[in-house]
């Protein structure tokens, strides 16, 4: 998708502060980060939305939490613990349509979510 804002900073026309790579997905920090640890996990593949996933993403889509628990493990936030969480169209705040594991942690977070 080349108007897709995550496919630019996965093909690199956009700079990001990228913390894991693999060969079906991309971490990277988030811009605007919500917690002390907010990462975005995505898929090398554009998908726009979880409506959007099908059962060949299976992998990928497993991936994408393979890869969150890691880095959350690496960071020290497996004990106390984190959110992984990914919005999916208006009601639940999707702004950028290309799906993104939020992983978020190092505060107490909040639940119900606002
Ligand atoms: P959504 O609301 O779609 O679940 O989350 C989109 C996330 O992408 C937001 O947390 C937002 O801060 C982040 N974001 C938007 N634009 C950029 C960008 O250009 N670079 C990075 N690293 N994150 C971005
Ligand atoms: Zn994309």
């Amino acid at each position: 998708m080349s108007d897709c804002l995550f496919c630019k900073i996965r093909d690199g026309q956009i700079p990001a502060r990228v913390v894991y790579r693999d060969e079906q997905c991309l971490a990277f920090e988030d811009i605007n980060p919500q917690a002390p640890t907010h990462v975005l996990f995505i898929p090398n593949k554009h998908i726009a939305t979880v409506n959007d996933i099908t059962p060949e993403d299976r992998e990928v889509v497993g991936q994408l939490f393979v890869a969150a628990a890691k880095l959350a493990r690496e960071r020290g936030h497996a004990d106390n613990g984190y959110r992984v969480v990914m919005n999916t169209q208006r009601d639940a705040g999707q702004t950028v349509f290309h799906i993104h594991l939020h992983l978020l942690a190092g505060r107490s977070l909040h639940w119900p979510p606002g």
